[in-house]
């Protein structure tokens, strides 16, 4: 087998990949492999921009409290003190390798607000935060002599000597398969959006890091912690996009099959109720109803101000023949992010000597059971960073203990096998959980595995390998969601005998004179 060494290695481009990469370049070669093409990662997707305390009327102390309020009881404190203290300098970090953020007339950086926050402390660009980012990063390691990008390198498995990751196996379009061997591996995999049906996540989201650190024993946990957005589109011509909330914060409601405003059954503040408790109450309706999704409705607005305040949603829907100011939008909860995942320290360090994470793909403590929003880019710059200054460099160990490589089958397989899974995981792992659907779940993602495995091989394939990773996370999901006996955050099981009912009818108003 061809290889190549380097001082660190790392898996994946997002903003988590990237800052580590252009940091410990400062000490050493790095190698980064990434499976699409550079820019392809839920970093590339993120709208509304990054939290942090830069205004005088704020201070780390306010953005503290909010994040440990909206994790529910289960934040690591010590965590979230470092990410909140360190949000400034991060920011002024991205400033410096030439990220643009909106500013006032006045020159200071202009800040946004989002549901959780006590302040306006969200440093954005118009509403491409993270496609800036990503533009600013790659223009740097670019640019970097120290670091060399492969893309389209897909990671099959992390390569260890007893007991310590010691690199990654990658198959790479360009050159073939290739064992990567570097002192210090950083997993910056990203997210988990396609283990579900209905995901806001692009497609590189397939929890690859999860499944390639639980296969050599690094601890994993809180997956049973995902984030749904209640309000993505539902088309069969378009994939899941995001339906800011800020169309219900302009006054759009929610609408069943009906056309009834079914948020009364649920919560006195209607439709804008938490993020969670939305999307709750969506899953609930739908599933009462047995309708694939609900509506929202703004079209009572006038037509100007629509088109002025959401042109690009105006727009997209416009393409499939759905004029938002006139017609109803068919939305569906999505997943959007996923709280748990490989534990590290606060310096990025995983259980397993020699292999750092950062990023969505970890449970650094910060989110708990819930994430406040716009903390998880800063989550992934502020870990990175903090792994690269103690990552070690240096010559790696260069013999692998195994050189087995994880089985591919057909694509038409995996692509069935996938859509099976995925289904389990919408209506039996989703937003509202029970006894008897997890335990279904379980038996359901076991009997996939399974099948997988006792099907014949094939060549190598990127989607066969990324759904087996997706079956070994989803097993996670599972038995997290099975473990937790409260309900907390995210994690809602109509079972759990602790359970108080999270609705709150108010009568409806009746039309005047009727
Ligand atoms: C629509 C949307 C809007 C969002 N808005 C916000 C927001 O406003 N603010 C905020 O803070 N967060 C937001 N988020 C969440 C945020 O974007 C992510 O949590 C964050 O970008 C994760 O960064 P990352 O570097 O960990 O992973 P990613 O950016 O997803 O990067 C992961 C990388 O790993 C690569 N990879 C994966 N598996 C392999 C493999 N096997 N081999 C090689 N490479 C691999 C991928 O190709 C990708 O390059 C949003 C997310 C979405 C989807």
């Amino acid at each position: 087998m061809e290889s190549q060494t380097s001082d660190f290695l790392v898996i994946g481009s997002g903003l988590a990949g990237l800052s580590f990469a252009l940091r410990a370049a400062e000490r050493g070669r790095v190698v980064v492999l990434t499976k699409g093409e550079i820019q392809e990662s839920n970093t590339n997707w993120a709208q509304g921009g990054i939290a942090a305390a830069v205004s005088e009327s704020d201070s780390w102390e306010l953005h503290e409290e909010d994040t440990l309020i909206a994790g529910a009881g289960l934040c690591d404190p010590a965590a979230v003190r470092y990410l909140v203290q360190e949000a400034p300098r991060a920011i002024e970090w991205l400033i410096s390798l030439g990220a643009e953020f909106d500013k006032e007339t006045d020159g200071d950086l202009a800040l946004g607000r989002e549901g959780g926050h006590s302040r306006h402390r969200i440093v954005h660009h118009l509403d491409r935060t993270g496609g800036e980012v990503e533009r600013a990063m790659i223009a740097a390691v670019r640019n970097h002599p120290n670091i060399e990008i492969f893309e389209h390198a897909f990671v099959t498995r992390l390569l260890t000597h007893d007991s310590a990751c010691i690199g990654a196996s990658a198959m790479v379009e360009s050159i073939g398969h290739r064992y990567f061997f570097a002192k210090s591996t950083m997993l910056a995999t990203g997210g988990a959006g396609k283990l579900y049906q209905h995901s806001t996540n692009p497609s590189v989201a397939t929890a690859d890091g999860v499944a390639l650190a639980a296969q050599v024993g690094a601890k994993i946990e809180n997956m049973e912690f995902m984030q749904f957005h209640p309000t993505t589109l539902y088309h069969p011509q378009m994939r899941s996009f995001l339906i800011t909330e800020a169309v219900r914060g302009a006054g759009g409601t929610l609408r069943n099959h009906l056309g009834r405003r079914f948020m009364y059954d649920y919560d006195s503040r209607l439709e804008l109720a938490p993020r969670d408790v939305v999307a709750r109450s969506i899953e609930v309706e739908m599933k009462k109803h047995q309708t694939w999704c609900v509506y929202l409705d703004i079209s009572h607005k006038d037509s100007a101000s629509i088109r002025h305040e959401f042109p690009t949603i105006y727009e997209r829907l416009k393409s499939i023949d759905i004029e938002m100011d006139k017609d109803w939008i068919p939305v569906v909860p999505a997943q959007h992010y996923s709280c748990g995942g490989v534990v590290t320290d606060l310096d990025g360090q995983t259980s397993v000597p020699g292999l750092y994470a950062a990023g969505e793909v970890t449970c650094t403590g910060v989110h708990g059971a819930n994430r406040l929003a716009s903390n998880s880019l800063l989550e992934a710059l502020v870990f990175a960073g903090a792994a690269a200054k103690v990552a070690e460099g240096g010559k790696p160990e260069e013999r692998p203990d195994s050189t087995d490589e994880p089985k591919c089958i057909a694509e038409s397989e995996s692509i069935r096998i996938r859509r099976a899974m995925q289904k389990v995981m919408m209506s039996d792992v989703g937003i509202e959980r029970s006894n008897a659907g997890l335990a279904e779940a379980k038996q359901g993602i076991n009997e996939l595995i399974a099948e997988y495995d006792s099907l014949p091989s094939a060549p190598f394939s990127t989607h066969p390998l990324e759904t087996r990773n997706l079956l070994l996370a989803a097993r996670e999901v599972v038995a997290g969601a099975i473990a937790r006996k409260v309900n907390v955050g995210l994690h809602f099981n109509v079972d759990n005998p602790t359970a108080v009912s999270p609705y709150s009818a108010v009568p409806e108003p009746t039309p005047a004179g009727s």
